[in-house]
């Protein structure tokens, strides 16, 4: 690694009768200290023009010259104060370059705001950046930037690949019932209506269907494993996404949640007074009337649990914790891979939520998976699959090391829709999943255990839209052909609504 930083100190005044010389010599130790011997920063050139001190800094691997610079302010700062009552105004860079090396060659162009220049030969990287200020330098930006191009390099890697996925378990082929997409069906019957982008209206029949569903889960998951209900918002601001690591990736998915700038009626005034006369909504003129995101609505079910935990210390009598949420729905915006029901933008999920000791998770996260296997099994007998997959956001996290001791990470559950296609080439519906997080969640919102050990954590969403489509695909729309177990708890479905 070789950084060079073109930098100015401003001083409060000029400095003459000052040795700024002797000073930067004398400078030198703290500039290179926790370096290895040699391989600290150094000043390669310094030239003073009245208050402006222009310096090139250089190093390598240790002591960058961002760092660098702000250890000379502090030196300087105290010898000029005492001495001569000087002080440095500011700190500027015209230019910093820096050469390292990435870990993988890119496969393509990379872009980088903040970078003037960024060029590669092989491996070897040269970035260039101009006019930084001191809250650029101070902030680590530089570091995160060089993290942030080899993670830009890594996914190009993945690019195509998709999750990393491994078969774990599978059942037995069920003969289906018939093989047509439910949701066309229950459309055409008049159980689900279409309304807006990705939203359904659920009649009473497939409303009591879900409600069963909801209700298996609680017999037989949340009671016997005793987890304890509670309420999660499902609007969500952006320091939970900071601290959940959502913020790194989410954006185009968010339904974004913008507040009015005010609530006065009088405010509004011009946007209803419109409406009444044109019967439009004036979207532009309500845009100006509104600030900016301050969050989204729910897309992940767990994330603002955590504040309700944030920097506090869990006493060991109450862990672990187990809780779970079916507050709201979940929305995303989904975009074009909206299909039936099974891809939608509002849905419905029961979420489940465990924290503890890292064995007390692993544990957990396996009961829970038997619970399951047991459900699906034997109450909706369907035809399902685990799976071990580890997300891109994981890897992104680093956590990808973790997964080959098959402890964090993610098991996918999925189910055959006849629908579409045989059982080997279509594509199995992931109908819901539960991880292992790790220390991820406890770290970011800084909760911390009575012992030494790290708190871990783990979640399953069962996605209850997706349940239904996997049951009703292979078993179709008439309870009889449904297994008893399914039967004895849904009763008699409600009569259908008839549209004349
Ligand atoms: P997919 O790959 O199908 O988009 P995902 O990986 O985005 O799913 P997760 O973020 O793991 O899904 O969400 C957990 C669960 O939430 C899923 O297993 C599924 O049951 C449910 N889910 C996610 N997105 C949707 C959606 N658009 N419509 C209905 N259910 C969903
Ligand atoms: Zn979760
Ligand atoms: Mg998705």
């Amino acid at each position: 690694m070789k950084f060079t930083l073109n930098c100015s100190l401003i001083f409060s005044k000029g400095l003459e009768g000052v040795d700024i010389q002797g000073l930067l010599r004398e400078s030198s130790a703290v500039l290179a200290k926790g370096a290895p011997r040699g391989e600290g920063a150094r000043i390669a050139r310094s030239e003073l023009k009245d208050n402006r001190l222009d310096l090139m800094i250089t190093s390598g691997r240790y002591a960058r010259p961002h760092d660098a610079v702000f250890r000379l302010k502090n030196f300087l700062s105290e010898k000029l104060g005492r001495k001569y009552r000087v002080g440095i105004r500011e700190i500027r860079a015209d230019r910093y370059r820096i050469e390292f090396d990435v870990e993988r060659e890119p496969k393509k162009k990379i872009s980088m705001p903040f970078a003037k220049r960024i060029e590669f030969d092989g491996k070897r990287c040269v970035l260039e950046l101009q006019n930084l200020d001191h809250e650029f330098l101070r902030g680590n930006y530089v570091d995160r930037m060089i993290n942030l191009i080899n993670e830009k390099i890594e996914k190009q890697h993945y690019e195509g690949k998709g999750e990393h996925w491994e078969l774990i378990w599978q059942s037995k082929p069920k003969e289906p019932v018939w093989n047509k997409d439910p949701s066309r069906e229950m459309e055409r019957r008049g159980w689900i209506m279409h309304r807006g982008r990705g939203q359904w209206i659920f009649g009473p029949v497939v409303t009591k269907i879900m409600r069963t569903m909801e209700d298996i889960v609680v017999e037989k998951l949340l009671n016997p494993l005793n987890f304890d209900e509670v309420i999660i918002p499902k609007a969500v601001t952006w320091d939970v996404w900071k601290r959940s690591g959502h913020a790194k990736n989410l954006y185009g998915e968010i339904y974004y949640l913008c507040p009015p700038r005010s609530r006065d009626p009088g405010f509004w005034e011009e946007v209803t007074d419109i409406y009444k006369i044109t019967g439009e909504i004036p979207e532009k003129l309500i845009k100006e009337k509104i600030r900016g995101p301050i969050g989204g609505m729910c897309y992940a079910q767990c994330p603002p649990f955590w504040p309700y935990l944030e920097g506090k210390t869990i006493a060991d009598e109450s862990l672990p914790i187990k809780i779970f949420d079916r507050s709201g729905t979940s929305m995303r915006y989904e975009s074009g891979g909206i299909h039936g029901i099974e891809r939608v933008d509002e849905f419905h999920r029961v979420e489940i939520v465990w924290i503890g000791y890292p064995d007390q998770v692993k544990k957990l996260h396996g009961e829970i998976v038997e619970h399951y296997r047991k459900i699906f099994n034997e109450i909706l007998d369907l035809e399902w699959r685990m799976a071990w997959v580890t997300p891109w956001f994981m890897a992104q996290e680093g956590l990808t090391g973790f997964d080959e001791k098959k402890e964090v990470g993610t098991i996918d559950f999925e189910a055959y829709l006849p629908y579409k296609g045989s059982r080997e080439e279509s594509e199995w519906l992931e109908f819901q999943n539960a991880s292992n997080n790790g220390d991820k969640y406890p770290k970011g919102f800084n909760v911390k255990s009575q012992g030494r050990e790290q708190l871990h954590s783990g979640c399953t969403g069962i996605g209850l839209e997706r349940w239904i489509v996997a049951f009703l695909a292979q078993k179709g729309l008439d309870p009889e052909n449904w297994p008893s177990g399914f039967r004895k708890r849904l009763g008699e479905l409600p009569p259908e609504i008839k549209f004349l």
